[in-house]
C-alpha cells in the first residue's frame, strides 16, 4: 500500500492543524481545549474516540478498527505546551500569553491527525486495529503513565510508534534507530546527620560538612568503578546545603541530584549502589543518613525488530536517503514508560532549517520548525501502523 499521494494529498491540512495548535498552547493537564479541538477533527473524520474519564479529563483516544481481524497498534503524540513566552513574529504566534508550543508538540497532534486521515482512507485494507493516542502532560514526566491508566488500549497493543520533532536533526532527515534513544532521569536528596558541636572541639562531634563532602567524592567513583566505561552514566549532586556559622561545627546536611543513564540493568541497581557507597562513608565517620529516591523517567530504548520495521517503512515512501542515524541523546521522554512493557519505536523527525530560522533549541522561545517535514512525519504514523498490522 504505498501512501505517498495521500501524503501530499493531506499537506495542507497538517499544516492548517499545527499552525492552529501553536495559536493554541495550554500547559500539562490543562489541555480542555485541545482535547476538544482534536476530539471534533476525529469526528469530522468518522474515528472512534474516547476522552479519560480520570481527572482532569484532558487527551484523546482515538480508534480505527480496519476490515481484516488482525493485531493491534498504537501511535503517540503528546501534545502540551511550556510556560514560555513566544518571541517569533508569525501569523501563527501563541494567542495564550506566556504559554507556548516551545517543543513542538503543535507539530506532533497535527502529524497524528494527518495520520488518522490517511489511515481512515485505507483502513478497509488494514487487518487489526490501530489506536491513536494523544498524551497530555508530557513535559511533567506523568503523562504518559496517566493515558495507560485509561482503558484497556495499552493492555491489547502488540507494537507502538511514536516521534519527536527535533531541532537537532536537518529537515528531511528522520531517525529511527534501535537500542538507546533518551536518557532515564532520576531524582535524589540525601540527609547525612552526624553531631554538631564547637568549631575548636572536632573530637567531640560528627562534622556532617565532612561525611557530605567525602559522600560527593565517593558518589563520583561510584560510576567510575561500578559501570562498564561502555555505559553512559551521570551522578550529579546539584545542591549542598549544610551549617551556618564559623566556629560550628555542623550537624547536618542535605544534598540533592539527578542521575541520567540509558540501561535499564543501571536503573535495577543504581539506587542500591547508591545506598551502599552512603552507608560506608557515614559508618565510617559514625553518622546516619537518609537517601530519597524518584524514579521520573526511564531510558528510552527502541527495540531492533521495531526499529527495522520503522525504518522500511520510511523507506517506502521517502526513499532511502530520509533514514538518517543520530546520537542517543541525554534529555528524558515519558514515551520510555509505553516501552517498558510493549515493543515499540521512538523516531526523530529533523525540523532544522537555518534558512528559515528553524535552528533553535527545544524549550527556547524563538523555537520553530521546518514545517515542509511535517507531511512526512504523518507519513511515518501511518506507514508504521500499516506495516506492522498487514506483516504479523
Ligand atoms: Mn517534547
Amino acid at each position: 500500500m504505498d501512501i505517498k499521494n495521500l501524503i501530499e494529498k493531506n499537506k495542507d491540512y497538517i499544516l492548517e492543524m499545527r499552525r492552529y495548535f501553536h495559536m493554541h498552547p495550554e500547559l500539562s493537564y490543562e489541555e480542555h481545549e485541545t482535547t476538544k479541538k482534536i476530539a471534533s477533527e476525529l469526528e469530522k473524520m468518522g474515528i472512534e474516540y474516547e476522552i479519560p474519564s480520570e481527572e482532569p479529563k484532558t487527551g484523546v483516544i482515538g480508534v480505527i478498527k480496519g476490515k481484516k481481524p488482525g493485531k493491534t497498534v498504537a501511535l503517540r503524540a503528546d501534545i502540551d505546551a511550556l510556560n514560555v513566552l513566544e518571541k517569533n513574529d508569525v501569523e501563527y504566534k501563541s494567542q495564550n500569553e506566556g504559554k507556548m508550543h516551545a517543543c513542538g508538540h503543535d507539530t506532533h497532534i497535527s502529524m497524528l491527525l494527518g495520520a488518522a486521515k490517511i489511515l481512515s482512507e485505507v483502513k478497509d485494507e488494514l487487518c487489526g486495529k490501530v489506536y491513536l493516542i494523544f498524551q497530555p502532560a508530557e513535559e511533567v514526566g506523568t503523562g504518559a503513565k496517566y493515558m495507560i491508566r485509561q482503558g484497556n488500549w495499552y493492555e491489547e497493543t502488540d507494537s507502538i510508534y511514536g516521534s519527536h520533532i527535533w531541532s537537532g536533526l536537518e529537515a528531511g532527515k528522520i531517525s529511527l534507530e534501535a537500542g538507546d534513544r533518551m536518557a532515564a532521569a532520576d531524582m535524589f536528596s540525601i540527609k547525612i546527620h552526624g553531631k554538631s558541636g564547637h568549631g575548636s572541639l572536632p573530637n567531640e562531634t560528627v562534622d556532617a560538612v565532612v561525611v557530605g563532602s567525602a559522600v560527593v567524592q565517593a558518589l563520583q567513583q561510584l560510576v567510575s568503578r561500578n559501570y562498564s566505561p561502555l555505559d553512559s552514566v551521570t551522578v550529579t549532586i546539584g545542591s549542598f546545603h549544610s551549617g551556618n556559622r564559623f566556629n560550628i561545627i555542623a550537624g547536618e546536611a542535605e544534598m540533592t541530584g539527578t542521575n541520567r543513564y540509558f540501561s535499564r540493568e543501571i536503573g535495577a541497581r543504581i539506587e542500591e549502589d547508591m545506598n551502599r557507597v552512603i552507608k560506608g562513608v557515614c559508618d565510617a565517620y559514625g553518622a546516619t543518613y537518609e537517601l530519597d529516591y524518584t524514579y521520573i523517567l526511564g531510558p528510552t530504548i527502541n527495540d531492533e525488530k521495531s526499529s527495522e520495521l520503522a525504518i522500511k517503512a520510511l523507506e517506502k515512501f521517502a526513499g532511502p536517503d530520509a533514514h538518517s542515524k543520530m546520537q542517543k541523546t541525554t534529555g528524558g521522554e515519558d514515551f520510555s514508560f509505553y516501552l517498558e512493557n510493549k515493543p515499540g519505536c521512538f523516531g526523530f523527525v529533523g525540523c532544522r532549517n537555518e534558512e528559515l530560522g528553524a535552528d533553535y533549541p527545544h524549550h527556547n522561545e524563538r523555537f520553530n520548525v521546518d514545517e515542509s517535514v511535517l507531511a512526512n512525519g504523518a507519513g511515518m504514523y501511518a506507514q508504521y501502523a500499516i506495516d506492522f498490522l498487514n506483516e504479523n
